[in-house]
């Protein structure tokens, strides 16, 4: 399985990748990750990408296009890879298509996560990520057993800087003005299926199921 999730920041890409990833046995790709891995780095490159990432704008593409590229040739995305937050504006798409090409590759499907802007401005004000192993959390929504500490890997849980509400905004118009256009690309291409986002976390990991598949069952 090829699958892509688009959505606005916040929609429950991240969330719904990894447990759709563990399910299939196939990697989440965030870009998001990948960035914040090198911005941890301390590079001139690091700093470049988090000069963009904290103002709430995309990242230059030759950076990200590196990235995931070096992410998706790792073996264990040859069975498959979800990805979350990539691509982001049609430039992205079509070096992802080119790119799959080369080894006789398509994707499969892309899914658009659809979740109104007053939603996504609670679930990201309360967002909270492991320093360790990236997996989220929300205070109120998918709270840790212990507050401040990750479940999976006993991680330092933290507030991403970019979720400040005045970012959040900027990062909102960007998806607007820049993502929201793939919505019609890949509609085009007939790959696109779009997906209600409201809802708890099975129920919209079972309509994503059905969306792939038809029946909420996974995929040989
Ligand atoms: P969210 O899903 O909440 O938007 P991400 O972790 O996907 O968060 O992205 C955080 C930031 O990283 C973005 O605001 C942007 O600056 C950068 N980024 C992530 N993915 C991309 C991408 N595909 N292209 C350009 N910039 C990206
Ligand atoms: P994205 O990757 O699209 O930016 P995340 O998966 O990080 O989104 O989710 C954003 C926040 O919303 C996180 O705090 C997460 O725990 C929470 N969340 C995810 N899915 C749901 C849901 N269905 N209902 C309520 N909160 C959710
Ligand atoms: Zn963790």
């Amino acid at each position: 399985m090829r699958l892509v999730l688009l959505g606005p920041p916040g929609a429950g890409k991240g969330t719904q990748a990894r447990a759709l990833g563990a399910l299939w046995g196939i990697p989440q790709v965030a870009s998001g990750d990948l960035l914040r891995a090198v911005v941890r780095e301390d590079s001139d490159l690091g700093r470049e990408a988090a000069s963009y990432m904290d103002r709430g704008q995309l990242v230059p593409d030759d950076l990200v296009l590196k990235l995931v590229d070096a992410r998706l040739r790792k073996e264990d995305a040859r069975p498959g890879f979800i990805l979350d937050g990539f691509p982001r504006n049609v430039t992205q798409a079509e070096a992802l298509a080119k790119g799959l090409e080369r080894y006789k590759l398509k994707l499969d499907k892309v899914v658009a996560v659809i979740v109104p802007d007053e939603e996504i401005v609670k679930r990201i004000s309360g967002r909270r990520t492991c320093r360790n192993c990236n997996a989220m959390y929300h205070v109120m929504f998918e709270p840790p057993a212990k507050p401040g500490v990750c479940d999976k890997c006993g991680g330092e849980l933290y507030q991403r800087e970019d979720d400040a509400e005045e970012t959040v905004r900027e990062r909102l118009k960007v998806f607007a003005e820049t993502t929201r256009p793939l919505l019609a690309h890949y509609d085009r291409l007939g790959l696109l299926a779009q997906v209600n986002g409201v809802g708890r976390t099975d129920e919209v990991e079972k309509r994503i199921l059905t969306a792939v598949n038809g029946v909420a069952v996974p995929p040989k």
